[in-house]
């Protein structure tokens, strides 16, 4: 398989990433009105960051179509990706900076042979207060049966799993691979697992599985865990995401509220699903909507990308690369002020919010699969 770095949109270099935070950082943190490793990370919108995405490869082993395409895919240069070392050292200077959720992603994170051992690095990490970090990871489930119990002991708390279709034939259809019955498989380990809330995502698809809301609920009720459905986003590598396509979450609404009476739950804060009880509760249904009532307003979060990439947002075009502090010889004591200013030029760089729906909208060169879920 071929190892060729991707084509990505601009990345933003060292010097101008440190001369941007200089710029931003009169009246914060240090007697020098420097920001310094332990003060928050906040944009120019005053938003509070705490929750840092990391992707831990770009290699899945299913193929959705809305994410990966069927071949050709540009992998990220092996040589590029981030060491176990390399990830807990960004962590640990983020969680001092007031980041208390990792979220591991991909790509398929746990196809990682290093995984059990990320989430425990991870897991040990506290923040300034002292209390320890949340390690949540959103995943396909197909090595979950093997894996979920080295995970737990090593302090995995939250799972996200995907699953967009019941099906055998569409699942076979839309992700490339007849793998139906091993995501089952993973989400049966997932729900008999102590492991809550434990969450199923699918992406909304029209003529593909807009026929089987009702079910995907259904099903996920059967295992305790909560179902969520995403409106499709343009983050395709093949850039073929055609609005008049996408699933609506007004239409998941109606499609629902014909089997339940549906009720807003209030405190969504900066998550990204908003949710409705189903008659009453105690279960649930979200709906992640980010192109028809975008939640950029109350937006937490921040990338890393499995080749060390800073991202503000999934739709930004500008990258923070993160790599030359950990690997130029720098002296290891400048090595954790390096990354800590990387972070604040990158929460800096934050737009209010993503512009999907600006005619002039430019989707991001990374596919889904690269830039981490
Ligand atoms: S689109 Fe960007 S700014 Fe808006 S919620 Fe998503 S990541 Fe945050």
């Amino acid at each position: 398989m071929s190892a060729i770095p991707v084509t990505i949109g601009r990345r933003m270099p060292l010097a101008a990433a440190s001369e941007r935070l200089d710029a931003s950082a009169q009246g914060a943190g240090s007697a020098s009105g420097r920001p310094v490793i332990g003060d928050a990370l906040v944009d120019t919108h005053g938003r509070v960051h705490r929750d840092l995405r990391i992707s831990l490869t770009d290699r899945c082993s299913l193929r959705c179509t809305y994410c990966m395409p069927e071949q050709g895919n540009e992998w990220l240069a092996k040589t590029s990706i981030l060491t176990l070392d390399e990830i807990e050292r960004i962590a640990r200077v983020a969680a001092a900076d007031g980041i208390t959720t990792f979220r591991l992603t991909g790509g398929e994170p746990l196809l990682r042979t290093d995984i059990v051992e990320v989430v425990r690095r991870l897991a040990a990490i506290t923040g300034p207060t002292g209390a320890p970090v949340e390690i949540a990871m959103t995943t396909n489930g197909i090595r979950l049966p093997e894996l979920l119990p080295g995970l737990i002991e090593a302090g995995l708390n939250r799972l996200n799993i995907s699953i967009d279709t019941l099906r055998r034939d569409r699942f076979h259809e839309l992700t490339r691979r007849d793998r139906l019955d091993d995501v089952l498989e993973g989400i049966a380990a997932a729900g008999a697992s102590d492991l809550r809330p434990l969450k199923l995502n699918a992406v909304a698809m029209r003529d593909v599985n807009d026929d089987e809301l009702v079910e995907l609920v259904e099903f996920a009720i059967a295992h305790d865990a909560q179902m969520r459905f995403i409106e499709q986003m343009p983050l395709d590598a093949g850039h073929t995401w055609d609005r008049s396509r996408m699933v609506t979450q007004d239409e998941i609404l109606q499609a629902l509220s014909r089997r339940w009476t549906l009720a807003p739950v209030p405190g969504r804060g900066g998550a990204p699903a908003a949710r409705w009880t189903l008659d009453g509760g105690p279960h649930s249904v979200g709906v992640i909507a980010s192109v028809t009532a975008p939640f950029c307003g109350d937006c937490d979060r921040l990338r890393l990308t499995a080749d060390g990439q800073l991202r503000n947002c999934l739709f930004s075009t500008t990258e923070y690369d993160v790599l030359p502090i950990l690997r130029d010889g720098r002296p290891a004591d400048t090595v954790d002020a390096g990354v800590d200013g990387m972070l604040r030029s990158c929460v800096h760089g934050k737009l209010p919010g993503h512009a999907i729906n600006d005619p002039a909208f430019l989707q991001p060169a990374r596919g889904m699969n690269a830039i981490g879920g």
